[in-house]
């Protein structure tokens, strides 16, 4: 966030929490730079998602010395370098400029107060693979909504959200990746891998009894 200019993206679908990620972080930006006298003013380009054109004339701003905070439709956030390919924009020019995205999902969050315990044998199965790995020694303490729910919950079983997400920022690995068109699974592979995408970030929330395995996957594809 200390760089002077570049492309911060907020992906997901609409009525994800995108421009409250965007205006956070923002608002995150250390004061000396963002206060910096001859700097560009910031570019920020909220919901819904701009149009592809748009979206490009941002990006053009950015050798000026723009920061562009934008939001787009997308699922994951690898998927920024093969949107923007097809828009013209080559994934290594695109990496040039890009600085960071995240990709993230709401979450409905289980009542606290209400929640019982899961056990059923498709969420063993749906953890297998996580627990055996990176999610190794963790006690899956998974819960579904009580049927009913309660007074605390008005009977819904749920109480507000959880938020769900995944980082892209853009290192010399990722430029790397770009220049060498590595931009589809093969990026996603290497750079979530190993407990780091949006789903095993949403496995987390559902091995802590935040969210049930069934909101986990209402929200965000399940891989494999
Ligand atoms: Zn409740």
């Amino acid at each position: 966030m200390r760089a002077p200019a570049g492309l911060v993206l907020a992906v997901g679908p609409r009525r994800s929490g995108l421009s409250t990620t965007l205006a956070a972080l923002r608002a995150a930006l250390p004061p000396d730079v963002a206060l910096a006298p001859d700097a560009a003013p910031d570019l920020l380009i909220l919901d819904p998602p701009p149009s592809p054109a748009a979206a490009l004339s941002a990006i053009a701003s950015i050798p000026a010395g723009c920061r562009v905070f934008s939001s787009l439709a997308l699922e994951r956030a690898a998927h920024v370098f093969g949107h923007f390919h097809a828009l013209g924009l080559p994934p290594a020019l695109l990496a040039r400029d890009l600085l960071l995205v995240v990709a993230q999902r709401r979450i409905a969050r289980l009542c606290p107060t209400c929640r019982q315990p899961d056990r059923s044998a498709d969420l063993r199965q749906a953890f297998a693979l996580a627990t055996n790995t990176w999610l190794h020694g963790v006690t899956v303490t998974a819960c579904v909504p009580f049927p009913g729910g309660c007074d605390a919950c008005a009977g819904s079983g749920f109480a507000g959200h959880a938020l769900a997400y995944e980082c892209l920022v853009v290192d010399s690995g990722v430029r790397a990746l770009a220049e060498h068109g590595s931009i589809g699974l093969e990026m996603e592979q290497a750079l979530f891998a190993g407990g780091r995408s949006l789903w095993d970030y949403g496995l987390r929330l559902a091995a802590g009894g935040v969210c049930s395995l069934g909101a986990l996957r209402a929200a965000v594809r399940e891989p494999g």
